[in-house]
């Protein structure tokens, strides 16, 4: 591990918190590693990185085939939101298209409750617990 930004060009952005140095012999640096990218200061840098790398990633990873999901166990759950009366207002949907289900589901069902505590209406519970509400609700066995 290193605290420094891995990309080898960082100090090339020349921004100006990058000075270094005494009067004569300023020179730019590396940023530190900022925690929310990982291994760099920005997605600049990890992009930079990344295209410089990405043939030794994929080598040391392994290529993977082409992926499959199966409609009819894909159950999801969607929130959309509405224009009702000047008020943003979410409605909740549980949806399986291969089923052409879309049936509309309560806050409570759509959410966590840390959800709910949180005020993220917005978010809604993963594909698993979607199935698992599937089957509760009769519409999946
Ligand atoms: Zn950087």
């Amino acid at each position: 591990m290193s605290e420094w930004c891995q990309n080898k060009k960082c100090p090339e952005k020349k921004n100006q918190n990058q000075i270094r140095g005494s009067k004569g012999a300023k020179y730019y640096q590396s940023n530190k590693a900022y925690s929310y990218y990982g291994y760099w200061c920005s997605m600049g840098c990890r992009d930079t990185w990344f295209n410089e790398h990405k043939d030794t990633c994929m080598n040391a990873v392994g290529f993977i085939d082409k992926q499959v999901l199966p409609l009819d166990d894909a159950w999801f759950v969607r929130a959309d939101y509405t224009w009702n009366s000047g008020n943003c207002d979410y409605l909740y949907y549980i949806i399986n298209k291969n089923r052409g289900i879309k049936q509309q589901i309560t806050r409570e069902q759509a959410q966590t409750p840390e959800d709910i505590a949180r005020d993220w209406d917005y978010r809604t519970i993963n594909d698993e617990q979607a199935r698992e509400l599937a089957v509760q609700l009769g519409l999946a066995s």
